[in-house]
């Protein structure tokens, strides 16, 4: 699939800035435009726009998934996936080609905003389980390098007595007597105009068609309990803070069949003693001595991999910029190495002794100062 997908603001026609509700508007619009049923003539190509559409509003319109999507673009993380992650988790999602969203009914969510159709009431069908988001704190180094975070969430989980029915071991839910299975009742009013039957959800089953007459004692016939779990996470090389990583299936466990939720982890990286960063790119200050500065020297530059020695040329200016190239920090998405840029500071002394005093007298009047200490310079 070397396709080249658009840019999701381009499908809708907004801008990055766009408020939700401005994506809401524009997706409404084009929905409507490009609805296979409204281009009778032109079908084919309505649906691969319809669908391009439906998947670019169904990032952009989730505050989580469009964060990713800003940050990650369509390919992003999603090489993690298969390469650096292994193990019993997904790792990032990218979301070309995610299972998430490639396939939905096209019918369906255009009723579900244009009314009509015939959606099926979600009450007695699969429900996804909820996504968890959580935090992980990591240092400077562990974003740089990647590690293993192992991270505590409380979750449901299915229970291991009754294996999620809810129903005590040997019993098994039963028809209910008050909509005989069918999950709903008939209501029939009479009033002065006639008599009118509705049909509404059955209560007592909440619509299933199904009670538990023995509840589970151990969940209580919720069918799941409530537990705390420790997670492996795999941090990648590269990530940065405020960046997300997501786990499928590791959320809440989903309703009547329905698939578990995702798990995301948003990482918080601690700030450095030494090193700021800005993408890539890593940043710090090195100290020299004003001689170093007038006369060059080989000085120590601190790098994420221990010190490394640079040659100084002689006149350096304090505030000097210079780059190590490749010693910045490895792209998440494996778009090469950043470069670190160490910024020069040259110090002046602020005690001398009489010989050093002495000597930078003599130093100023080699160079052709007219100089009395405890007197300012005049400019004129
Ligand atoms: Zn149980
Ligand atoms: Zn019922």
């Amino acid at each position: 699939m070397a396709e080249t997908k658009r840019d999701y603001y381009e499908v809708l026609g907004v801008s990055k800035t766009a408020t939700d509700e401005e994506i809401k508007k524009a997706y409404r619009k084009l929905a409507k435009k490009y609805h296979p049923d409204a281009n009778p003539d032109n079908r084919e190509q309505a649906e691969i726009k319809f669908k391009e559409l439906n998947e670019a509003y169904e990032v952009l319109s989730d505050k989580q998934k469009r964060s990713m999507y800003d940050q990650f673009g369509h390919n992003g993380p999603s090489g993690y996936s298969t390469g650096g992650f292994n193990g019993g988790f997904n790792g990032f999602e990218g979301f070309s080609g995610g299972a998430g969203f490639g396939d939905f009914d096209i019918n369906d969510i255009f009723s579900s905003f244009f009314g009509g159709g015939n959606r099926r009431s979600s009450k007695n069908g699969p429900m996804r389980g909820r996504d968890i988001k959580v935090r992980a704190e990591v240092t400077f180094e562990e974003a740089a390098f990647g590690t293993t975070k192992e991270i505590t969430i409380n979750r449901d989980e299915t229970c291991d007595v009754c294996h999620g029915s809810g129903c005590k071991p040997g019993t098994s839910t039963e028809n209910c007597k008050v909509c005989n299975g069918t999950g709903q009742i008939r209501v029939t009013q009479n009033t002065i105009l006639g008599s009118f039957t509705s049909v509404k959800t059955c209560d007592h089953c909440a619509g299933t068609g199904k009670v538990i007459a023995n509840p589970c004692t151990s969940c209580k016939g919720r069918g799941t309990v409530r537990k705390q779990r420790k997670i492996k996470v795999k941090i990648p090389e590269g990530i940065d803070n405020g960046q997300i990583i997501s786990l499928r299936g590791e959320g809440e466990p989903g309703l009547r069949g329905g698939p578990s939720g995702d798990l995301y982890i948003t990482v918080s990286v601690k700030p450095h003693s030494i090193f700021t960063r800005k993408g890539d790119s890593i940043f710090c200050n090195v100290h020299i001595s004003f001689a170093e500065a007038a006369l060059g020297a080989i000085i120590d530059v601190p790098t994420l991999q221990g010190n490394t020695q640079y040659d100084l040329a002689e006149g350096t200016q304090t505030g000097s910029i210079f780059t190590l190239k490749g010693k910045g920090i490895r792209n998440v998405n494996g778009r090469g190495m950043g470069d670190l840029y160490f910024t020069v500071i040259v110090d002046v002394p602020k005690k001398l002794n009489k010989e050093q005093r002495e000597i930078l007298l003599e130093f100023a009047k080699a160079n052709g100062e007219e100089f009395e200490v405890g007197k300012r310079k005049k400019f004129f």
